[in-house]
């Protein structure tokens, strides 16, 4: 039997997580897992008040775990993000896919962790707790708290692009998504659905210290898979991903970012 647990505020709500329950953020997969009888938790909770904040930090920029895709469309600080919440589903869904949940999104989603994860983002608890994103990632299915928001810097403009490839447009879920911040020196690329969580291609980022010039472009994409290892699942297969991540890796840096 399910049962609904709501707290006034999301410090209260984390107390009540844990293996058989589920914190409801959008709701847009506890959901539809509760609608499809899943039966690995029972209890879903609730917090009265959502941090939907978008605005200034002392790191650069804060969004709270609460905003959805809709709110990131809506604010104009996070321009450069709007090519990545845009390409989140449909109207729908885009006005209740919360920032938060996109963190804990399985396999074939997390476009938005993917997008986060090139920013370098770090994820802020709601107990105070600050780590990198890359570390709340690599531990999620095992992760105790709660997230309150996330933070980054804007980055430089037209240095940050993105890329989802997916079947059916424009709605479709992602096949792989790519996400690029060429910071000189210290870029970032990051692939959705091309490891169990989005994850970076240190093969490329390497390539990519010293410019991204044609030559560098090219190193880029023929390194792009190291570390990386896809799954097959119904969208497409571990083959199938190897072999179109390095085409459009250069799709994306020759010709900037394009849903
Ligand atoms: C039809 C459809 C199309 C979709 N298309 C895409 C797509 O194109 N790209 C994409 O990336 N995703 C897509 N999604 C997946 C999903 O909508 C998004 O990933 C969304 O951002 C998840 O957020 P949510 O708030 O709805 O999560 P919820 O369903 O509320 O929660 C998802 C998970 O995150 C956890 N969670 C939520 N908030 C927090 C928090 N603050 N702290 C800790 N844990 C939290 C929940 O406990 C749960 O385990 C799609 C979903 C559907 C149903």
């Amino acid at each position: 039997m399910l049962s609904v647990e709501t707290f006034p505020t999301l410090q209260e709500a984390a107390g009540a997580v844990g293996p058989r329950a589920k914190f409801l953020g959008g709701g847009t997969l506890v959901m539809r897992a509760v609608s499809y009888g899943d039966q690995s938790f029972e209890k879903i909770v609730r917090a009265k008040t959502v941090d939907r904040a978008i605005g200034s930090h002392a790191a650069g920029l804060r969004v709270g775990a609460g905003a959805t895709m809709a709110d990131v469309l809506a604010a104009r600080d996070l321009e450069f993000l709007h090519p990545v919440a845009r390409a989140i589903g449909g109207p729908a869904i885009r006005n209740m896919a919360t920032v938060g949940g996109n963190l804990f999104a399985p396999n074939p989603y997390g476009d938005f962790a993917a997008a986060l994860l090139a920013l370098d983002a770090s994820v802020e608890m709601a107990d105070g707790r600050t780590m990198p994103l890359a570390d709340l990632l690599a531990t999620r299915d095992h992760v105790t708290g709660l997230v309150a928001g996330v933070v980054f810097q804007r980055p430089e403009s037209s240095a940050f692009r993105f890329r989802k490839i997916s079947r059916v447009k424009p709605k479709g879920v992602p096949v792989i998504s790519i996400a690029v911040h060429l910071k000189r020196g210290d870029p970032r690329v990051v692939f959705g659905n091309m490891a169990p969580v989005p994850a970076r291609s240190v093969g490329a980022e390497r390539a990519l210290a010293n410019g991204s010039d044609g030559a560098a472009i090219d190193a880029a994409c023929a390194a792009c898979l190291e570390g990386l290892a896809p799954e097959d699942d119904a969208l497409a297969t571990e083959w199938y991903r190897r072999e179109v991540a390095p085409i459009h890796l250069r799709r994306l840096l020759e010709d900037g970012g394009q849903i």
